[in-house]
């Protein structure tokens, strides 16, 4: 039977040493979201994320914008943050209303205070092995791993799912941590088969029990992005209960890769507070 790299758990432990290093230093750190319309999933994250704030002792402030909002008020929303001087991260939650072009306003967000780590230069920074702020989602995953001593250099690492906010960027973390990587996708062709090379298995498909045990070499270590509704229950893109019977490791849903990707969050911003600091006194 599988370990459960029990996320939860994982990230409570590095929520209290944040807490405890910032009540020892003299940083301040004040995140700030931005959200247009009233998407109740995306209204329901942020306020986790606000929620976490205040257990590390990190001031955050919400701005809501209207659902009909145009790309050009969400970009000055976004400039505008960028001028704060008391602000040191900034959070747009995705996806945006489809009017607005995300990637004008993802690329708006001034790269110190990208604790998303989507802005094009942090993304090229993650992909050239020099990495600065990374997504949350996979570098939350990185921390599992490691906190499990997970092996992952030399590991065939297989990710099914290629987006900018969680397929991409794992392919590269795996990469810079020396995983021979596969990134799989909708038109990959014998999906089961490069499913099947995986040591370590990173779904994001977003589609329920995808992911069955006859797709999984045994002892693989499986990584479950996927947050789906199924019979009005909270479930990842893999078949968990039946996984778990050959797998060496597994993540749950929930309480598996979600409690890790706010953890990292909260260390980005953080990092932010304390390079701005840093940039202050120089
Ligand atoms: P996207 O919809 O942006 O990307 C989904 C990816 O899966 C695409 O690359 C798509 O391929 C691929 N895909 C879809 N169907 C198949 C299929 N049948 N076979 C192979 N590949 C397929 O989603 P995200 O990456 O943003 O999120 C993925 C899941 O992770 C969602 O359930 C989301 O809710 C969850 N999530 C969870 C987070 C957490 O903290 N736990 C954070 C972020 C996301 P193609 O590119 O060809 O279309």
């Amino acid at each position: 039977m599988a370990t459960i790299l029990d996320g939860k758990k994982t990230a409570d432990r590095k929520l209290a040493v944040l807490r405890e290093k910032i009540e020892d230093s003299a940083l301040s750190p004040h995140l700030a979201t931005v959200i247009a319309g009233t998407d109740p999933a995306s209204l329901m994250y942020v306020r986790m994320k606000h929620k976490a704030c205040e257990q590390v002792g990190i001031t955050s402030v919400g701005i809501t914008l209207p659902e009909n909002a145009p790309t050009r008020t969400v970009v000055d929303t976004v400039l505008e943050l960028n001028r704060d001087a008391d602000i040191d991260g900034i959070l747009v939650q995705l996806p945006l209303p489809a009017q607005v072009d995300s990637r004008r306003v993802i690329a708006a967000v001034h790269p110190g205070k990208d604790v998303d780590g989507f802005h094009p230069e942090n993304l090229g920074l993650l992909f050239s092995g020099r990495p600065k702020f990374t997504p949350c989602t996979p570098t939350g995953i990185m921390a599992l791993l490691a906190e499990y001593t997970i092996p992952v250099a030399g590991s065939r690492a297989v990710v099914v799912g290629r987006s900018i906010d969680v397929g991409r960027p794992m392919s590269a973390l795996l990469t810079n941590a020396d995983a021979t990587v596969t990134v799989c996708h909708s038109k990959t062709r014998n999906l089961e088969e490069e499913i099947r090379r995986a040591d370590i298995l990173v779904s994001a498909i977003g589609k329920a029990h995808f992911i069955t045990p006859a797709m999984v070499r045994p002892g693989a270590v499986v990584v479950d992005v996927g947050i789906n509704h199924l019979d009005g229950k909270l479930v990842g893109d893999v078949d968990f209960e039946a996984v778990k019977k050959i797998a060496s490791a597994i993540t749950p849903v929930p309480g598996g890769v979600g409690p890790m990707t706010i953890a990292t969050l909260m260390e980005n911003t953080c990092r932010a507070a304390k390079e701005r600091t840093c940039d202050r006194a120089l």
